[in-house]
């Protein structure tokens, strides 16, 4: 029995359940190697510790590499909707694939493996009338509320979960995870090549190494004349009140998503990755740039406080249709600015135009979950547009919450979501110009959460096993 060969490049939620699905369905005739350029995932130590959430400094490395991917300290919000986290409907579609089973598959893997059983499902017969009632709310200031079943993991548990996959992949299947293993270039062969030259040959390969590799994947492409395309940019502030005041949308939906068109500028704004009770954190880029991200400890949170991100989606055009670079270097001010740390201000100074300062801030009815960040200007970094769409936004947004547009709402910025170049494939996300050369995931531009990253690596499994069977 000849046996085939298959590397896949990232141990996150694409790269697992790609080789989940090419361990059950190709079975005993595959060896599926994982390169995982972070530490396994007992060495991976989530740098936020509860009593240290104060000052907590995020090393990126450990949050976004690592067997677990980005996904490991996240606060593991699954978004079982084909809605949210990429094109999966139009995905799954292209490559015969139902995509509503897929995420359910998924679903049930994650709880198999220690998900919690719970879920939050703004459907559930209990919730009918402030469902209805929330929508009405919604449609009658031109809001956009998009209803999504969600499971939530809690950051504390996701690394258990983790953990208990790779166990299962490595004593199921002929799965082996390697990690602190750091591909450095693939070629038109087939090859990974490591440091030291060192190089391996596979039959198969798969692509998918998140936000922490999409930087190298792209100058991957341009040495390979693999196309690759711009996606649109996410960038805004994270937004922190009262817990109270999400207390309501909340309950009907763990992570409530809002879309709203400014009225100025008729820009789209999404509210994204809620944390209910939850922590404010700090990450850090290359180059110095400190950005903000949220954080939840367990299910039921622990915070006095809730945050989310507010997010802005622009797309560019020429001259520079590059959105990362742009994105980049809004941040890199903001980071300026706050003498390298997040800048914070309270919405009535931005409405103002004032500088927040720190006696402001520590007399200010909202604390702030992040400490480690300067009281400063948001509106000195940011272009007019998008300070005029977060303030309009969060106006627009009071007539539902009432609350989140107080002057003591806090804000932090820069709150900026990195999108990947997307890679040019086929529906079964095979590289259109190099064969049996497949990418999945954030990195590669086709996905933006958990869910949507193990959705692309299963779609790429199937075709990886579709040429398999051809053969
Ligand atoms: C703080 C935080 C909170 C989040 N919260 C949520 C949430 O609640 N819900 C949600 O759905 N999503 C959340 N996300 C996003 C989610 O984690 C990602 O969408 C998801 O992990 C993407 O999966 P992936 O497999 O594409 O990439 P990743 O999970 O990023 O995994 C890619 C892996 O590839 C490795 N790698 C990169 N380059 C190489 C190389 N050259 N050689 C070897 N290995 C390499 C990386 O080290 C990484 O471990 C969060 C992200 C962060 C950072």
């Amino acid at each position: 029995m000849t046996i085939i060969k298959i590397g896949i490049i990232g141990a996150g939620s694409a790269g697992l359940f790609a080789a989940n699905e090419l361990g059950k369905l190709v079975l005993r005739n595959a060896q599926i190697s994982i390169f995982e350029q972070g530490p396994e995932i007992d060495k991976r130590h989530c740098p936020i510790k509860e009593e240290e959430l104060a000052c907590a400094l995020c090393d990126p490395c450990r949050i976004m590499s690592g067997v677990g991917g980005a996904g490991c300290f996240s606060s593991g919000i699954l978004n079982l909707n084909k809605n949210i986290g990429g094109h999966l409907g139009e995905l799954c579609h292209d490559a015969n694939l139902n995509a509503d089973e897929i995420i359910q598959q998924i679903d049930d893997f994650f709880v198999q493996n220690g998900a919690p059983n719970k879920i939050f499902d703004p459907f559930e017969k209990a919730k009918k009338e402030k469902l209805r009632e929330l929508r009405r709310k919604c449609a009658s200031v031109d809001i956009r509320f998009v209803p999504v079943k969600q499971r939530l993991l809690g950051s504390q548990k996701t690394t258990e979960v983790i953990t208990s996959i790779q166990k299962f992949l490595e004593s199921n299947y002929n799965i082996e995870i390697i990690p602190n293993t750091k591909v450095t270039k693939f070629d038109d062969q087939r090859n990974l090549y490591f440091d030291g030259e060192k190089k391996e040959n596979f039959d198969y390969l798969l692509i998918a190494p998140g936000r922490w590799g999409m930087v190298w994947l792209a100058q991957q492409c341009v040495k390979l004349g693999i196309k690759t395309f711009y996606e649109p940019l996410d960038i805004g502030v994270r937004v922190e009140v009262p817990a109270i005041i999400m207390e309501d949308v909340c309950h009907i939906q763990r992570d409530p998503k809002f879309h709203i068109l400014s009225h100025t500028y008729n820009d789209f704004i999404r509210t994204f990755c809620v944390n209910h009770k939850g922590y404010v954190i700090k990450e850090t880029y290359d180059e110095k740039i400190a950005g903000v991200n949220g954080h939840q400890l367990t299910t039921e949170g622990k915070s006095e406080n809730s945050n989310f991100a507010f997010l802005i989606r622009q797309q560019l055009t020429s001259p520079l249709q590059d959105t990362t670079e742009y994105g980049k270097s809004i941040s890199k001010q903001t980071s300026i600015l706050g003498g390298y740390k997040p800048l914070i201000q309270t919405l009535g100074d931005l409405r103002r135009g004032h500088r927040s300062r720190k006696s402001l801030i520590d007399r200010n009815p909202v604390q702030p979950t992040l400490k480690d960040a300067t009281p400063g200007d948001i509106a000195m970094a940011y272009p007019y547009r998008f300070v005029k769409d977060i303030i309009e936004g969060l106006e627009i947004l009071e007539k539902v919450i009432p609350g989140v547009s107080n002057n003591s709402t806090l804000l932090y910025a820069p709150e900026f979501k990195r999108s990947a170049k997307r890679v040019d494939t086929n529906s079964f996300l095979e590289s259109n110009k190099l064969k049996n050369i497949f990418f999945a995931g954030d990195g590669a531009g086709e996905s933006r959460g958990i869910i949507g990253a193990a959705v692309t690596g299963i779609i790429a499994a199937h075709g990886i096993i579709n040429k398999i069977n051809c053969k």
